[in-house]
């Protein structure tokens, strides 16, 4: 029987198997596929580590578990079973073959988000080093460039006037359904932004510095700009939250979780981009040890404590 096992092994899922392992706790971690930023070429705002890549950052992150004793397995979870208040089974594998099962008295979820990407040729050349989702990692490396922002309705419209923070020469990509009201394009206006409604077909660049330099268009039209952010939504890497019955947060459909970092299923807890909170690697990372102290502290018996 674990204490806990944490399910996801980004920044909140590593940060809480830290604490747990130094609060000596029998911690199994698990991970599968690859984390949300493994396309960026490094991480942005991230004290101390600023600019380091996702790839080291987790792979020093994994080391600082295990030598702390957390023990990590690659293996996909399929499946969480709740059997009391502190006992869930955790299946992992999809056949009898690869299926194994273990038990803890403790989950956290961390299995955080997978943004919807946009679907056309050349995406993945440019993702991470000149295409981007998130203002708040990649605007600053953006400051007076020529910004193609691609999304639609007034969501992109928010997001879109979110960029004049570090350029004032943005353009919006809506493609045929651009879903602006009139308010809406008055807005982007009165900034100079204005609103192409052909659809895309291609990315074009330098694809050894991964540097964006044009939009191409299904109609034969091209646009030219140093960087692109794509504002097409999220969807969660997983439905385990859903198997085990947590409340979803009413306005933003992510995880709902207490100042513990508890869900609404007791001894089920849940930490970065699941959360409500910012999506970023040290928010992610924060929560991960906030779950783990709450869940640490779960766990000391009540004689251990005083009123
Ligand atoms: C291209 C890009 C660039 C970014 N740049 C920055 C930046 O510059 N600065 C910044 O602060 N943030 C950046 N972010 C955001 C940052 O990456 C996320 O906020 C952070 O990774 C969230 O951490 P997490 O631990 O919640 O989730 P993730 O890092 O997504 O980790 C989820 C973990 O869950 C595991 N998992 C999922 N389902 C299962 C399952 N069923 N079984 C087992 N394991 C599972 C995955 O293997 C993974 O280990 C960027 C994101 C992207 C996509």
């Amino acid at each position: 029987m674990y204490d806990c096992i944490v399910v996801g092994a980004g920044p909140a899922g590593l940060s809480a198997s830290l604490f747990l392992a130094r609060y000596r706790r029998r911690t199994l971690t698990f991970h599968h596929n690859s984390p949300r930023n493994e396309y960026a070429h490094s991480v942005h705002g991230f004290l101390g580590h600023h600019g380091i890549s996702p790839a080291e950052l987790l792979a020093r992150g994994r080391d600082e578990v295990t030598t702390h004793g957390g023990l990590i397995i690659e293996g996909c979870v399929t499946g969480i079973e709740r059997l009391s208040n502190n006992h869930f089974r955790v299946s992992t594998g999809n056949d009898n073959l690869d299926s194994r099962t273990f038990d803890a008295r403790r989950i956290l979820l961390a299995t955080g988000l997978r943004d919807v990407t946009p679907d056309c040729t050349g995406f993945r050349d440019f993702y991470g080093v000149s295409v981007h989702h998130c203002p708040d990692c990649d605007g600053y490396e953006c400051i007076d460039k020529r910004i193609a922002v691609l999304g639609s309705g007034t969501k992109t419209v928010g997001f879109a006037l979110g960029l004049l923070t570090w350029t004032n020469k943005i353009t919006l990509i809506t493609g045929d359904k651009a879903g602006l009201s009139k308010d809406d394009r008055a807005k982007l206006a009165a900034f100079d932004i204005s609103v192409l409604e052909q659809s895309v077909k291609a990315l074009a660049g330098d694809l050894k510095s991964k540097q964006l330099q044009r939009v191409l268009f299904s109609d034969g039209d091209a646009f030219d700009c140093d960087a692109l952010f794509f504002n097409l939504g999220t969807e969660p890497a997983s439905n385990l939250h859903e198997v085990l019955g947590c409340k979803l947060d009413e306005s933003c459909g992510l995880v709902w979780v207490d100042q513990t970092q508890q869900t609404s299923v007791e001894g089920v807890y849940a930490a970065g981009d699941i959360t409500p909170n910012s999506q970023l690697a040290i928010v992610a990372a924060a929560e991960g040890a906030m779950a783990a102290i709450h869940i640490h502290d779960s766990l000391i018996p009540s004689e251990r404590k005083t009123e």
